[in-house]
């Protein structure tokens, strides 16, 4: 049995499954103060082993930033996060109890592999999955690892042009104000606004800018790694319209400078929305489990 946690910022997913695609319970509890979270989720995990059996790994995408280098002492513990109690918590000490191995990697990066495995992202070999929603971040498979530096890659917070006649908005990241975050996060178009994208009408002005926003991530990742494939996904791009938008934004920064191969054109299957819908996280973190009991991973 594998066990899988998608940790975001307002909920918590839980599933035990027979393999990644084959989830046979689960469970959603709300992002509380980590005691509350550990306890809540250990009580998930005890139940679902009586009932399905003993868990041989379970694997965590998790809200960063959190340390995913395995070889670190302080391996999935969570870094300088504004999400109150929550900086110096850790995964693996939270879930020991349940007496299995955890795996810690970033939201992102389990949501790329989940779409990898069964979703968007099958058979191609160098993977980048975005997400934009009340953050912004982006992972890059290779071959079905994830890629990091010195940490995990921190793309949400590259800073994308900001004009301030056009777009007064200061931006809300706490750390840098008007990165990529902190002018087109869905609090960012809340603050803005009053309202999410996906309640404005589709000739709003919001939409072109966000696509512009965007279309700087996009490009930069198309520009630094060459995916072969990028998906982006998240509560923000649910808006309707707004993936077209963001696929004619990007074609505009990239300027036909690829103009053959998968990443010219009009680029309708190379920036697609995830085929796992809201699975693909904890999908990802049934997969990370699945890795560490041995069983292969392809
Ligand atoms: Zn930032």
């Amino acid at each position: 049995m594998l066990g899988g946690i998608e940790a975001g910022g307002t909920k918590i997913v839980c599933a035990v499954g027979s393999s990644p695609d084959h989830i046979l319970a689960s469970h959603v509890v709300s992002t509380a103060d980590p005691a509350t979270s550990f306890q809540q989720v250990r009580a998930f995990f005890d139940k679902a082993q009586g009932a399905h059996g003993r868990l041989g790994a379970i694997g965590v995408a998790g809200f960063g930033p959190v340390d995913i280098d395995p070889g670190s002492p302080t391996y999935g513990t969570v870094q300088r996060t504004p999400k109150p109690g929550w900086k110096g918590a850790n995964w693996v000490d939270g879930l020991s109890r349940l007496g299995c191995p955890v795996m810690v990697d970033t939201d992102v990066n389990g949501a790329a592999l989940g779409e990898w495995r069964h979703g968007a992202g099958k058979g191609h070999a160098t993977l980048a999955y975005v997400t934009v929603g009340t953050g912004i971040g982006a992972g890059i498979l290779k071959d079905g690892r994830s890629l990091s530096g010195i940490g995990h890659y921190e793309m949400g917070h590259i800073y994308p042009p900001h004009d301030y006649e056009s777009d007064p908005f200061p931006g809300r990241c706490p750390f840098h104000k008007d990165c990529l975050e902190g002018l087109a996060s869905g609090p960012a178009i809340m603050d803005r606004w009053g309202v999410t994208l996906s309640e404005m009408p589709p000739g709003h002005p919001a939409f072109a800018l966000q696509a512009g926003y965007l279309a700087h991530l996009a490009a930069t990742i198309i520009l630094t790694h060459m995916p072969d494939r990028i998906i982006f996904g998240g509560s923000v791009m649910k808006a309707p319209g707004l993936m077209e938008r963001l696929r004619a934004a990007t074609r505009i920064l990239l300027a036909d400078y690829l103009p053959c191969g998968p990443a010219g054109g009009d680029l309708m299957h190379y920036l697609v929305p995830p085929a796992l819908g809201d699975q693909s996280g904890v999908t990802g973190a049934l997969a990370m489990a699945e890795a560490r009991t041995g069983q292969a991973v392809k």
